[in-house]
């Protein structure tokens, strides 16, 4: 089965939305969004960040195998915070402004409705097991910095450096290239080095604060639903600052029954909205997967952020969200501010890269 394009008329036609319409950017009440649903299955259904093909396919076996469906969420997710290429999330990650990888990951168990959650963490490679740990060993539900690290090493993680060679280049150059006003001669805007070029390409020469992060959700055969969300956050950020990737009910809310929904993108912007958790009200209010992350978005693009230098010259938020989401039907979607973004769903029939559904088309 899949979810119909959400109507303009659909998008802006509930009561809570009329009013806030009435100050929408012009063009944002002019565009229809694009359909993305992914089919329901009978069995499992997963959703997660395009980033996280790799790690839907673990997931997907554990799950044929029967495993706990947070075990497999976890599984999955472990595999790109172990990927030392993957800089956005746990080892290799890019660091704080001072050169230090701190990580936040959280996971939630719609069936008993705990959560465990870390932010701030050094010296882990796989943040969300730890996060797994705050849920299942402590009456608890958030541990963060030097008291998450101390938990962490209680519970026998070892203290292991999670810069790269590769990261480390990238922040220094960085760092470089800050200023001519302090001690550090600065760089060139292009690199010599082929890693810190790379980087530059992909992620762009102005450093306009690129971030990265995995979430996924998962509704097992019998209909529980699980999530996980693990990053390294924003790229050469301030020490201490936390997104929202290990906040519950911004980066990951799932309650069995309802749904599990999940958010990758400007952590701020879904901070200040309580993102999954709406998304998720939203599939209680009776809205399909699709349609509850639009309207989440739709609420971001109008409630957060009414500052200048956060919207474009029509009024478009300059930043991106991502929402994943499924719900108890088993049925998945992925939703974006902007057009472009993709999500990766797997069930019983494979896996496969999805484009997000959007609310404001990029070159538009
Ligand atoms: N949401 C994450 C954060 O704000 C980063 C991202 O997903 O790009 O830390």
């Amino acid at each position: 089965m899949t979810n119909p394009p959400l109507s303009r008329r659909q998008l802006l036609g509930s009561a809570a939305l009329v009013g806030a319409a009435a100050f929408l950017p012009a063009d944002l009440a002019a565009q229809d969004s694009v359909p993305s649903t992914a089919p329901a299955g009978d069995g499992f259904v997963l959703v997660t960040s395009a980033n996280g093909l790799e790690a839907a396919k673990v997931a997907r076996q554990a799950l044929i195998q029967g495993k706990d469906p947070l075990d497999a969420a976890i599984a999955g997710v472990n595999v790109v915070e172990l990927d030392p290429d993957d800089v956005t999330v746990g080892y290799g990650g890019i660091p704080n402004e001072e050169g230090v990888v701190e990580l936040d990951a959280a996971v939630m168990d719609g069936r008993t409705m705990r959560a465990g959650a870390v932010a701030a963490l050094t010296g882990v490679k796989t943040p969300s097991k730890v996060a797994r740990l705050v849920m299942d060993q402590t009456d608890r539900v958030f541990l963060v910095g030097a008291g998450a690290r101390r938990f962490a090493t209680a519970h026998g993680f070892p203290d292991e450096n999670l810069l790269t060679e590769k990261t480390r280049k990238i922040w220094l150059h960085w760092k470089n290239r800050l200023s001519d006003l302090d001690d550090w001669i600065e760089a060139a805007r292009d690199a010599d080095d082929p890693d810190v070029k790379r980087f530059l390409e992909k992620y762009g020469r102005e450093y306009f604060r690129p971030q990265g992060t995995i979430h996924m959700s998962v509704r097992s055969a019998k209909g529980d639903l699980v999530g996980v969300t693990t990053t390294s956050g924003l790229f050469f950020k301030i020490p201490g600052r936390v997104g929202d990737s290990p906040v519950i009910g911004a980066g990951l809310y799932s309650e069995n029954g309802v749904g599990s929904a999940g958010s990758t993108g400007r952590g701020e912007a879904n901070l200040l909205t309580c993102g999954s958790h709406t998304v998720v009200e939203y599939l209680r209010d009776g809205l399909t997967p699709e349609e509850a992350c639009l309207r989440a978005l739709k609420r971001i693009a109008e409630k957060t952020h009414l500052v200048p230098r956060h919207r474009d010259e029509k009024g478009r938020p300059k930043f991106n969200v991502n929402f994943y989401c499924v719900d108890a039907a088993g049925r998945a979607a992925g939703a974006a501010l902007w057009s472009g973004s993709k999500y990766v769903v797997g069930d019983a029939g494979g896996v496969r890269t999805l484009e997000s559904a959007w609310l404001y088309r990029r070159d538009a």
